[in-house]
């Protein structure tokens, strides 16, 4: 690191930087440079701030694969002239995006931070400033030469999260998203304090891999008191599926019928892997803990114990793409890859 850090500011799109249209009233994306205007402080933070947006910015909402492949390209060919990374996307959609990012990188020690905010920058009321500036300085903490972040974070609303470990929990309240599963990494407040503890390590000496095959033909099914046989029949017959993230009740539990039992055996049969995620907002898939969830063991669900849905998505996602051999996906699922499960 040179005397001042060099931060990377990237706009994907998001409230942040709407504006309402004239004629609908609707909010939609606008030129990224108006953003920079609107926040003259960023002058006085201690990094240099260069910024990049995409060409069209979008609303998370519109959100894919191919958008994550764009940000991690973004990134890594300007990894080695940066010291961190700040993301600012939509809030819709991303703890999924951070997630994916996070596993796309591996051997990662250098901060990459996403924020942006429930209310446009230009709004009396907005967020986006603190949420903006807090995220800059975050990226930005050096302690003796290291940062103190070397990990891909989620700042909102004065907490700073592991990526993977949050979801959106609010449409309204600035405090909008959560870490059911894991503590916050830092906090901010009269001072920014960190929660060493639990914070990623520096990994030395090795290199950084960008993996950016992704694979999202993928499904979420959700189970439901009542859900009929030809409707979980149709989705496990889709064409091309190349996995289930399934949320189940409470610790992991499941309609004990035979139709629905030998339909995802057949699934796994026919190499379609199934991972079982809670519907809970908190807690952990504990296989076989009831009678419920002794049999979706016995065919060979894939544990998602404490994961939440969005991190699932991006980690099957990602594993789909790099093509690990078949027999080896439920292990390495089932293993914690980027600090996302316990
Ligand atoms: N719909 C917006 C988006 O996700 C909401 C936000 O930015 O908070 O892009």
């Amino acid at each position: 690191m040179t005397n001042i850090p060099n931060i990377l500011l990237i706009y994907t799109g998001g409230t942040i930087g709407m504006v309402k249209h004239h004629k609908s009233n609707a909010l939609r994306a606008f030129n990224f440079d108006q953003i920079t205007q609107k926040i003259p402080e960023l002058k006085l933070l201690n990094c240099n701030i260069q910024t990049i947006s995409f060409i069209t910015p979008i609303d998370s909402s519109n959100m894919d694969t191919k958008y994550w492949v764009q940000i991690a390209e973004i990134v890594e060919s300007y990894y080695d002239q940066m010291d961190g990374f700040v993301i600012l996307s939509g809030t819709d959609t991303m703890s999924y995006t951070s997630s994916a990012i996070s596993f796309m990188f591996e051997n990662l020690n250098k901060p990459i931070i996403f924020t942006g905010s429930q209310l446009p920058i230009g709004d009396l009321r907005t967020d986006a400033k603190e949420n903006l500036i807090t995220a800059i300085q975050i990226a930005s903490t050096f302690k003796n030469g290291k940062p103190v972040i070397s990990e891909v974070c989620l700042y909102f609303e004065y907490k700073l999260y592991r990526a993977n470990r949050t979801t959106k929990i609010s449409a309204e309240q600035f405090d909008a998203f959560h870490s059911p599963n894991f503590p916050q990494l830092g906090e901010s407040g009269v001072h920014l304090n960190f929660n060493k503890r639990v914070l990623k390590e520096i990994v030395q000496k090795k290199k950084l891999i960008v993996r950016k095959n992704v694979d999202a033909n993928i499904v979420i099914l959700k189970l439901f008191p009542g859900i009929q046989e030809n409707v979980v029949q149709c989705i496990l017959d889709i064409k091309n599926l190349q996995g289930v993230i399934l949320e189940t009740y409470g610790a992991g539990n499941a309609p004990t019928s035979k139709w629905f039992i030998d339909l995802l055996q057949s699934a796994i049969k026919k190499n379609i892997p199934i991972v079982n995620v809670t519907q809970c907002i908190s807690g952990s898939v504990n296989l076989g803990h009831y009678e419920t969830s002794s049999q979706l063991k016995r065919i060979g669900l894939i544990d998602g114990r404490d994961i939440t849905t969005e991190s699932a998505v991006a980690k099957l996602i990602y594993l789909i793409g790099v093509n690990i051999p078949k027999g080896d996906l439920k292990k390495i699922f089932e293993t914690s890859l980027r600090g996302e499960m316990e």
